[in-house]
This record gives structure tokens, C-alpha cells and sequence, in this order.
């Protein structure tokens, strides 16, 4: 008997754009939908598709500031303003047209996972558009408008659930969560990133572990440049399993970011889609072993829109499935996908292994460090 999982579809999304030298191209999302599709994922007797309502002002507002959704709103609408007092400007976060809307779109959206989760109307449920995770409780940052990840958390927590575990493996830190609920013994989260001074955005290293009221809360995994599948594998089972299961989490929510991938232009991991098959199957046992099966997942960062990314997601999409899908991708896809790039795509889900990565020695010393700092 597979478990129930719920595909969020939100084509209206793609007003998310910052435009076209942007590189969080709407095509990243809209191109895993249709590879899922394309694998016929979503036609599966298990799964179901959710739709979406915009999140409401009430519920931006669990973790954002109205000054910050009023600015949003008004800048997306072309007034003038002061909007660099909220992030907004030349640069990561450009104002684009209906922001507001856009970003309250994808929050939305990652509130229906969460709710169709928290309902039991499914076991996993996954927002590919979703895992903004930088944006502040006042600002914007790194490519993030409203940071959708919390406030699912924030509406979940609202619902009456008591204990969440956040995990984040974007290549960056997932600082904007960390941040909102810093001080907040109800929400545990763990970030595992790519970490040097100038690298963005420059916290998450090991010292950061939650406010005065919530010692423990956050767990950071600062990653050296260069780190492989193998070291990052070490790094991801040495610390999650055990500290997502210490905390018995209710529901288990993901950030799937894909910007870990050896060839992403903006980062310098050297991770595979190997890393992704493995870490998302064990995050699929974690969620059964330690969170009754609750399990929200979303996307993130990763910028080979085209090459990677509809590829990992539809990897992870696959596993909350429990389905078995060929490597070889459907070629009337790759058509598609190769007609936007430009160029060619790979023709299969698994990539050739990359071997040990000039960082594993300097991740595997973080592991041992951090191990130490976890021992009660
Ligand atoms: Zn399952
Ligand atoms: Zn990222």
C-alpha cells in the first residue's frame, strides 16, 4: 500500500520573475512539472494534485511584517518608495511586477502542502515552487520575497501543531527560517550548506544554535567548498536522522535546493543526482520513522534551470511516491527542455559518479566537530 502524496500545481507562479537575466528562471519549476508529467508521476492511482489560493495578508503575516507586505505590494505595483529599506532593488532582488502577488502565490502554495498534510488528507506532499528560505521577517533577500518555508511552519504551528523539523539542503544557508524562529522551541532547523566568508549569505556556522528560549533549536553543517556526494552523505547521515528523530517532530518539512549540483553556476559543491536519489530516500524513511509519515517538501535554489533541476525534484518526487521510474527521461521532455536551454540536456536521471571532492577531507572535519558539540 503506497502512501498518499499531493503534487501542488501552481502554474499562476510564474509571474514569480525577476526577469530574464534573473537566474531564478520560472522555467526551473515549470519544467519539473512537466517531467513529472511527463513520467506520469501525477497520474499515479496515490497521488492527487492540490490546487492553490494565494496566501492572505493574516497569513504572510504569522512571520512577516506588514510594513514589509505593504512595500512588497506597493513596489510590484509601481509606486515610489524607499523599497532598498526592504531589500528591494538593483541586483539579487530586483522589483518586479506583481511581486506581491507572486510571492503570496507560492506561499500559498506551500501552505496547501502543509495543510493537505496536516489534514491527513495526504501522507507527503510536495511544492516545487516553493522554498524561498532567505526572505527576513522584514525584507527581502536572495532571490526570496516572502520566505514560503516559514510560513507553513508558522501556519502549521497556528493549527495547533506542536513540534516541526525543518531540514534544508540548498547549497545555502537557510538563513531567513533560522532566523524567524530562532527563539522559538517548537520548530527544530537544520541547514547543511556550503559555508566561507564570501559565500551567501554568510552565517550558518556551527556556533548558531538557536535563542535564549529554544537552546538547540538550530543545527548548522557549514560545508567547505568542493565537497562531494560522499562527504556531503556522511555529513547529511551523521547529523539529521538523529537529531530530527531526538526531537519527534510532527511533520517533517524539506527544503530540497539543488544548488549543491557540481555543475550549478552559482555555487561550488560537487554533489551528483546521486546525493539527491539517496538523501531523498532517506528523508522519505525519516519522515515514517520519526514523523508519522508527515512529510511537506518544497524546492529551492539550483540554477542549471534546464540540465538539473526538473531532474532532482522529479528524483525526490518519484521517492514520496514509492514509484520506480526508468532512468531514460521521456524524449518528447528532453525536446522541450532542449528548445528553451538552447543547448543539450542530459538523457537520463543518473549522472557518472564524480569521485571524492577536493573538500571532503575539510567537511568531514566540520562533521567530527559538530558531533562533538551534539553530545548531550
Ligand atoms: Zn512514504
Ligand atoms: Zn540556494
Amino acid at each position: 500500500m503506497s502512501d498518499r502524496v499531493g503534487l501542488v500545481l501552481a502554474p499562476e507562479a510564474r509571474i514569480y520573475d525577476h526577469g530574464p537575466e534573473h537566474p531564478l528562471r520560472p522555467d526551473r519549476v515549470l519544467l519539473t512539472w512537466d517531467l513529472i508529467h511527463a513520467y506520469e508521476l501525477d497520474a499515479r492511482a496515490n497521488v492527487e494534485t492540490l490546487a492553490v489560493a494565494p496566501a492572505d495578508d493574516a497569513t504572510l503575516e504569522l512571520v512577516h511584517t506588514p510594513a514589509f507586505v505593504d512595500a512588497t505590494r506597493r513596489a510590484g505595483h509601481g509606486e515610489r518608495g524607499d523599497w532598498a529599506r526592504f531589500g528591494y532593488g538593483p541586483g539579487d532582488n530586483p522589483i518586479f511586477d506583481r511581486m506581491h502577488e507572486a510571492g503570496a502565490i507560492v506561499a500559498g502554495a506551500s501552505v496547501a502542502a502543509a495543510n493537505a498534510v496536516w489534514s491527513g488528507g495526504v501522507d507527503h506532499a510536495f511544492n516545487a515552487a516553493g522554498g524561498l528560505h532567505h526572505a527576513m521577517p522584514d525584507r527581502a533577500s536572495g532571490f526570496c520575497v516572502y520566505d514560503d518555508p516559514a510560513v507553513a511552519i508558522a501556519w502549521l504551528l497556528r493549527q495547533g501543531c506542536e513540534r516541526i523539523a525543518y531540514v534544508d539542503v540548498d547549497v545555502h544557508h537557510g538563513d531567513g527560517v533560522q532566523a524567524i524562529f530562532w527563539d522559538e522551541p517548537r520548530v527544530l532547523t537544520i541547514s547543511l550548506h556550503q559555508f566561507g566568508s564570501w559565500f551567501f549569505p554568510g552565517s550558518g556556522d556551527l556556533g548558531e544554535r538557536g535563542g535564549p528560549h529554544a537552546p538547540g533549536s538550530a543545527i548548522n553543517v557549514p560545508l567547505p567548498a568542493f565537497t562531494g556526494d560522499e562527504a556531503w552523505l556522511e555529513a547529511f547521515r551523521a547529523v539529521v536522522p538523529e537529531a530530527v528523530a531526538a526531537f519527534r517532530p510532527e511533520v517533517l518539512v524539506t527544503q530540497l535546493g539543488c544548488d549543491t549540483h557540481a555543475s550549478d553556476p552559482l555555487a561550488q559543491l560537487q554533489l551528483t543526482t546521486q546525493a539527491y536519489r539517496e538523501a531523498a530516500a532517506d528523508l522519505h524513511r525519516l519522515a515514517h520513522a520519526a514523523a508519522g509519515g508527515h512529510w511537506v517538501a518544497t524546492g529551492g535554489g539550483g540554477y542549471q534551470w534546464a540540465r538539473v533541476v526538473p531532474r532532482a525534484w522529479t528524483i525526490a518526487f518519484a521517492e514520496m511516491c514509492d514509484a520506480a521510474i526508468p532512468d531514460v527521461i521521456p524524449p518528447a521532455w528532453i525536446e522541450e527542455a532542449e528548445l528553451r536551454l538552447g543547448g543539450e540536456v542530459p538523457a537520463t536521471l543518473s549522472e557518472p559518479e564524480l569521485g571524492p571532492g577536493a573538500g571532503d577531507d575539510g567537511a568531514r572535519a566540520v562533521v567530527r566537530t559538530l558531533e562533538e558539540m551534539l553530545i548531550p
